[in-house]
């Protein structure tokens, strides 16, 4: 079996703005490819699982985020991280199993990649991101320092690169 870090997108990896479709719009949060280089090295498989609604609203299509998911893969590729996949979501409101919080698509991964929970973590800036980790084994980190949480699975962090140090941590106590 596999481990992996579902990784949420949009304000964990790249600076969130609005409903991004451009490439002249993706930019990299600070410490991201670095971050994504450990955990890459450590032996996780990286998962991207994202919620897109803007497709289900309008604003672009299956297309535009197809394309803008690929060059988020080829920057990265260029500095040596491999995205093993992405999920998205392209719909509105709660009827798809596959908008987070629901868990469609981590359960999709687990799946494809044969992943073992409990080895595995998510990272993501909003709580909805983490709902696997109520349900799963998963161990969790939150990009916010704000918001309350009460499950004992999740941490709280500033940004991605810190996550990661924590993770290191974690695999150096075992
Ligand atoms: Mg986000
Ligand atoms: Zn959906």
């Amino acid at each position: 079996m596999n481990k992996a870090v579902f990784l949420d997108r949009d304000g964990t990896i790249n600076v969130d703005k609005d409903y991004l479709y451009k490439k002249e719009d993706w930019e990299f949060i600070d410490g991201v490819v670095d971050g994504l280089q450990i955990l890459q090295n450590l032996g996780y498989k990286l998962i991207v699982i994202s919620n897109q609604s803007g497709i289900a609203r309008g604003y672009y299509t299956r297309e535009d985020a197809d394309k803008i998911f690929e060059y988020m893969v080829n920057e990265l590729k260029k500095y040596g991280v491999i995205i093993d996949k992405y999920y998205y979501c392209p719909h509105i409101g709660n009827e798809c199993n596959c908008r987070k919080p629901k868990l469609g698509l981590f359960y999709q991964a687990q799946k494809d990649f044969d992943i073992d929970f409990s080895k595995s973590y998510a990272i993501g800036d909003k709580i909805r991101d983490l709902s696997i980790c109520e349900k799963e084994q998963v161990k969790g980190f939150l990009l916010d320092m704000v918001p309350e949480i009460e499950s004992k699975n999740i941490r709280k962090c500033k940004n991605l690169y810190e996550a990661v140090n924590l993770i290191k941590k974690d695999e150096q106590n075992g």
